[in-house]
């Protein structure tokens, strides 16, 4: 039997793929097999339901000590295109979002040089006081991070004030590849690829739930990939704390890295069908539309995905990078987009309650 007999086997029987089996999956090139064979799981867990939110994306600062290679979003403080939001703005931002029946609001921004950790709690505070049924999903474990560093507090004692003044969730980002060599090259000044695992694992103890991702399609290699996959899939067998997995489309416009191309669809729709099979202990996996565009993100539902992400009112840092994507899209594009692939939309909130479902 060649290997590929033998995954199929194996997913038909539910049994655990190993790290030559990922590698055989990322290596094969019949995508519609590919697909099959994410979809079928995907069914398993979540018949033809497709989930969606709607949320508001609040970037408080786009100045960042950290510079990743492959950030386009970043600012030095005196570049004139750098900004700092105050507690007023974001309310303002929040407010006009309201409207739009928002659930969720997602904050995550750069490493400031200067701001204090107070002026993240006041914003939390401020937030919390003025939607108090809007769910606060903020913070990567890079930004938690750098709170310690710049408090001299413990991981859990900055979520515990994190927690205090609003957070009820952590989103996925800043895990980028999990790997040392990657993060050497690309993002040597900002939490390593142990401590963005360590955060997540306090997180996830505290009773925080949280996402995971990948940032591909740059100068990572097929196994570190794989290892990504395996250490996330780790993790969750120990915490059970990740709700869904994004795998991250990279855009290189912009960016030190803007001789690189953006992944392919087929790269894309590779990636979540392989994540969707070896991820077998994490529930979603979710084409992130900003990211893939909303044509990619619909054929992704084929491949393995079960979630499109959210209204994402004001969506900034891919689009630095020159996503070509909508900046937000209404609710009824989304339960549109998600209909005309046969799918079942489904409102939820951040932690997967069913707010709404089509019949
Ligand atoms: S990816 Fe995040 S940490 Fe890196 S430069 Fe951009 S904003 Fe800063």
């Amino acid at each position: 039997m060649d290997a590929l007999k033998i995954i199929e086997e194996k997913i038909k029987g539910n049994v655990r793929l190993s790290k030559d089996d990922g590698l055989a999956l990322l290596r094969c090139r019949d995508i519609l097999w590919l697909g099959q064979q994410a979809a079928a799981v995907k069914k398993q867990k979540n018949g033809d339901r497709v989930f969606y939110n709607v949320n508001c994306h609040i970037n408080l600062t786009n100045v960042c000590i950290s510079r990743c290679h492959f950030c386009a979003f970043s600012r030095d403080e005196t570049d004139s295109d750098a900004y700092v939001m105050d507690v007023q703005e974001v309310l303002r931002r929040l407010r006009a979002a309201s409207s739009a029946g928002i659930t969720e609001v997602h904050i995550v921004s750069g490493l400031h040089p200067t701001c204090p950790f107070s002026y993240y709690l006041d914003i939390l505070r401020a937030v919390r006081h003025e939607f108090p049924s809007v769910h606060i999903k903020a913070f990567t474990p890079v930004e938690i991070h750098y709170f310690s560093k710049i408090t001299g507090l413990t991981v859990q004692q900055v979520l515990e004030q994190l927690v205090a003044a609003g957070v009820q969730s952590l989103p996925g980002g800043g895990a980028e590849v999990l790997s040392d060599r990657v993060r050497q090259q690309l993002c040597p000044n900002k939490a390593g690829a142990r401590e963005w695992l360590a955060i997540m694992e306090t997180a996830h103890k505290m009773g925080l739930k949280s996402n995971a991702t990948i940032l591909f399609g740059h100068i990572e290699t097929e196994e570190e990939v794989i290892d990504h996959l395996l250490a996330v899939r780790d993790l969750q067998d120990r915490t059970g704390g990740f709700q869904a997995f994004i795998p991250l489309v990279f855009h290189p416009a912009n960016t030190k890295l803007s001789h690189l191309t953006k992944p392919t669809a087929f790269e894309q729709l590779r990636m979540i069908a392989v994540s969707r099979l070896m991820l077998d202990n994490i529930e979603h996996i979710k084409a992130y539309w900003v990211m893939t565009g909303l044509k990619i993100a619909q054929l992704a539902l084929f491949f393995g995905a079960d979630d499109i992400d959210g209204t994402v009112i004001e969506e900034r840092i891919t689009h630095a990078a020159g996503a070509q994507s909508e900046r937000g899209v209404s609710q009824q594009q989304l339960t549109e987009l998600i209909r005309q692939a046969g799918k079942i939309p489904v409102e939820r909130d951040t932690l997967y309650t069913v707010l709404r479902a089509a019949h």
